[in-house]
């Protein structure tokens, strides 16, 4: 199974399970960190946009929206961020269709692909010397390449989702 861009799951993310946050981003799924004040705010954006909540608070499975099937939420089981991040992608068939290097981290903007001279005078002389692909964020005007950071996350979830799929570099 693969999603359309319609259909292709959104999430909000309850600060009691945060760190979920840049994982999501990470495997390109539009993605936002709650920081309104209580739990029916979090449920109406959810209701507005069209995400799905994350969270480990019981009592926003009660709210009228989520039984009454308008608003999908997913019942966090563990404090884990690895077993958070398997479940989460296990529930919703995430593996499928991942996107990675097409949402910053920080803001979860789409990011846009730069060349290297572009770059020239935005990055460190050693990453321009040694990297070649590069994407910047037009929001918070971030430049990633693949190197350092972005390694060390996607090895890191390769070694959370290993056995379910192969290189996602
Ligand atoms: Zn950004």
């Amino acid at each position: 199974m693969s999603f359309s861009e319609n259909d292709r799951p959104k999430f909000i993310i309850d600060e009691n399970v945060g760190k979920l946050t840049k994982l999501l981003r990470l495997l390109g799924y539009d993605t936002t960190f709650f920081i309104g004040e209580n739990d029916t705010q979090l449920v109406n954006i959810a209701l507005d946009e069209n995400r799905t909540i994350l969270t480990r608070d019981t009592h926003i499975q009660e709210r009228r929206l989520v039984t009454g099937g308008r608003v999908r939420t997913i019942l966090v089981k563990s404090d884990n961020i690895e077993e958070q991040i398997q479940q989460v992608t296990a529930e919703m068939d995430l593996l499928n269709c991942i996107k990675p290097f097409t949402l910053c981290l920080e803001d979860g903007q789409p990011l846009i692909q730069r060349t290297k001279e572009e770059v020239q005078d935005r990055v460190p002389p050693y990453v321009w010397q040694t990297q070649q692909e590069y994407v910047e964020c037009l929001q918070c005007r971030r430049i990633y390449w693949k190197g350092t950071h972005w390694k060390a996350m996607t090895s890191r979830l390769e070694s959370l989702i290993v056995g379910k799929r192969g290189d996602i570099k």
